[in-house]
């Protein structure tokens, strides 16, 4: 399959990390189907005019990723229209810090729904679909804190390395059937969810970078794609940093 006739579903494209991915494999002209969440549909429509004005397939869902049957109808639909999906990038994801005393069960249960249980529920609907092309990539956005652990994020933290051990699994099941699963970590990215950080915290997290320098959506996007290239067929299971030095 030409890299620019690909179909490719991203998770969280309204904005930020997912909205670079969105638009880096439509610079190459692959048709584009993200999801986002909130009922403001503003930033999502943004995402879509910026891919209509790049002149490719571009089709944008509400969905709750944390939703198993929401999930499974959502890929029935995709596959009926377009037949195959070639690249899964799991990127949607939420924070709900608190200091653990205070973390309520709520909090824990939303970060584990959507970023853990969002990640199984999209690749379980998507790899039939895979295995039967004996093609397939799938990148599911990890974080620097799934490996080193952040004080207030222990549910963030967890479900971020809950990540990275599913990736690995499913990349030893899938890796004969022509289907790569890789995960990407970013470090600290210029994006809104790092924009409602207490100033403190942002001071604290850029002292530890050793490029001093947060990083950018676009960089961490460029990475997604390389991985979805053909320039990655031999690399599985992996996880790819792309945090400035922060974590070796
Ligand atoms: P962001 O700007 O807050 O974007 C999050 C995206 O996820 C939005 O498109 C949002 O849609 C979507 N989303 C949230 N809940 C959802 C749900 N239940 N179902 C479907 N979509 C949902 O975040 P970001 O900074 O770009 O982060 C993207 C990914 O990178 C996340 O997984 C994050 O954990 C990870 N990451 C980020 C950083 C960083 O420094 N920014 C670092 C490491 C890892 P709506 O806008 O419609 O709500």
């Amino acid at each position: 399959m030409p890299e620019s006739k690909r179909i490719v579903v991203i998770t969280g494209g309204s904005t930020g990390i997912g909205r670079a991915i969105c638009l880096r494999f439509a610079r190459e002209g692959a048709g584009i189907i993200f999801v986002h969440y909130d009922p403001d549909e503003l930033k999502a429509n943004e995402t879509l005019e910026l891919l209509d004005k790049m002149d490719v397939k571009a089709r944008a869902k509400k969905l709750d990723v944390s939703s198993f049957g929401a999930v499974g109808e959502f890929f029935q639909e995709v596959l009926r229209e377009f037949q195959r999906v070639d690249v899964l990038v799991n990127n949607a994801g939420i924070i709900r810090d608190a200091f653990l005393m205070r973390m309520s069960e709520d909090q824990w249960d939303q970060a584990l729904l959507v970023n853990l249980k969002g990640v199984f529920n999209c690749t379980k609907a998507v790899i039939r679909s895979m295995i039967k092309e004996r093609s397939g990539r799938i990148i599911n956005i990890s974080s620097v804190v799934g490996q080193i652990g952040n004080v207030g994020q222990y549910n963030y933290a967890a479900s971020k390395a809950g990540i990275i051990g599913f990736t690995k699994s499913v990349a030893r099941e899938l890796a004969t059937r022509g289907i790569t699963v890789n995960a990407v970590a970013p470090g600290f990215i210029n994006t809104e969810m790092t924009e409602r950080l207490p100033d403190k915290v942002k001071e604290t997290f850029l002292a530890q970078i050793p490029m001093g320098r947060i990083g950018e959506p676009d960089e961490v996007a460029e990475t997604v794609y390389w991985l979805a290239s053909a320039s990655a067929n031999y690399i599985t299971g992996q996880v790819i940093h792309v945090n400035g030095g922060l974590y070796t």
